[in-house]
């Protein structure tokens, strides 16, 4: 599952430079999280760093997005594939 970045966003731009995946970016209002690219950190980290930094705790789960944890590691591996 990807992460969503709400509008409780303060543009602080903390999470951006911590996304293994570079999956954050400043959006046209906050920044967004591509679902594309987010492995919940997975293949990278045990937990999600982009929340770990979140000075206002606005990053939840996508539930639009739903993933099981072996298809994260897929799309860990499809990620980082040259
Ligand atoms: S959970 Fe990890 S991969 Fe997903 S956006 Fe946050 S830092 Fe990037
Ligand atoms: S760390 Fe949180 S408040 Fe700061 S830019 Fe990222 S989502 Fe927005």
């Amino acid at each position: 599952m990807s992460l969503i970045i709400t509008d409780e966003c303060i543009n602080c731009d903390v999470c951006e430079p911590e996304c293994p995946n570079n999956a954050i970016s400043q959006g046209e209002e906050i920044y967004v999280i591509d679902p594309g690219k987010c492995t919940e950190c997975v293949g990278h980290f045990d937990t999600p760093q982009c929340r770990e930094v979140c000075p206002v705790d606005c990053i939840p789960n996508d539930t639009a997005n739903v993933e099981t944890k072996d298809q994260l590691m897929e799309k860990y591996f499809q990620l980082t594939a040259k």
